[in-house]
C-alpha cells in the first residue's frame, strides 16, 4: 500500500493485473482487433524468456547500456507476468499495448533508426553470397559465420543513441517499466522470428533470401558449365521455401 495525497493506492496484484489483461485483449476482440500478445512459455517466475541466440542477443545488448539498468528488471517481470498484451514490429517502428493498473493499457512506441546504407549494404553483400546462412537464420538459429556482421558497432543490434521511447502512461521517467516490458517483449517476438529484425532496422528479408537464391543458383550453374539465367521465378517459390 502506498499513501498518495490523500489517499492511499493498493497496488494491484498479478493475478488483478492479469484479468484485466485477460479483459483489455477481450474487449479490442470484440471491436474486431485481434492483438498480438507476448507470452512467456511454462512457469514459475525465474524462467528464461528468450531461448534462442537472437532473442538472447537482443537482451543482452539492451542490458548493457547502463542508461537502462534501473528500469529493466520491473519490465522483465511486467513481460513474463503477460502484460504486454500487443506487439507489432515493423519497419522502423514498434507498436505495443502494456496492462498497467489503468483499465485501459498504455499504448508504447518505440522508433528504432534505419541501418545506414553503409551497414545495410555490408549486410546485403554478406546475406546474398551465403544462403547456407540463410536458411540457418530464417530456421531461427544463428549462422555463426555471420555473428561479426550482425553483433558489430553498426550491426542489427541498436545503440540507445539510435532509440526513442513513448508511452502514454504518467510516470515521468523516460524508460518506464512499460517500455522496459515491450524491450523484452521485442527480444521475446524475435527469439520466434528472427528475421523481424531485418524489417525493424529497414533491411527486406524477403528480397535477401530471393537474392541469396539467384545468386546460388547462378553459381550452381556456372558450376555445371550451362548458361545462367533468370530463372529464379519460375523455379523457386520463395514464399513457401522460407515460410515468408
Ligand atoms: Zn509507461
Amino acid at each position: 500500500m502506498s499513501y498518495y495525497g490523500n489517499f492511499y493506492y493498493k497496488t494491484p496484484t498479478v493475478g488483478e493485473l492479469q484479468a484485466k489483461a485477460r479483459k483489455s485483449i477481450e474487449r479490442a476482440r470484440k471491436k474486431g482487433v485481434i492483438y498480438d500478445p507476448i507470452v512467456v512459455p511454462g512457469t514459475g517466475s525465474q524462467r528464461k524468456l528468450c531461448t534462442n541466440w537472437w532473442g538472447k542477443a537482443w537482451c543482452a545488448n539492451m542490458e548493457q547500456y547502463s542508461d537502462y539498468a534501473n528500469r529493466l528488471p520491473r519490465g522483465q517481470r511486467y513481460c513474463r507476468n503477460g502484460m504486454v498484451i500487443d506487439l507489432q514490429i515493423e519497419k522502423g517502428v514498434v507498436h505495443a499495448k502494456v496492462q498497467g493498473s489503468d483499465r485501459t493499457p498504455y499504448d508504447i512506441t518505440i522508433t528504432i533508426k534505419p541501418l545506414s546504407q553503409k551497414a545495410k549494404k555490408a549486410i546485403q553483400e554478406r546475406c546474398e553470397f551465403g544462403i547456407s546462412s540463410l536458411e540457418t537464420l530464417v530456421a531461427g538459429e544463428f549462422p555463426k559465420e555471420l555473428q561479426d556482421l550482425f553483433t558489430a558497432k553498426e550491426g542489427l543490434f541498436p545503440s540507445p543513441s539510435e532509440i526513442k521511447f513513448h508511452c502514454d502512461c504518467p510516470d515521468g521517467a523516460y524508460l518506464c517499466k512499460h517500455v522496459a516490458a515491450v524491450m523484452y517483449g521485442i527480444g521475446i517476438r524475435l527469439d520466434q522470428k528472427p528475421l523481424l529484425l531485418f524489417e525493424l532496422r529497414g533491411l527486406d528479408p524477403k528480397s535477401l533470401v530471393e537474392k541469396a537464391i539467384a545468386n546460388k543458383l547462378e553459381s550452381m550453374l556456372k558450376n555445371v558449365d550451362r548458361p545462367s539465367g533468370r530463372i529464379l521465378d519460375a523455379q523457386v517459390n520463395t514464399n513457401e521455401l522460407f515460410g515468408l
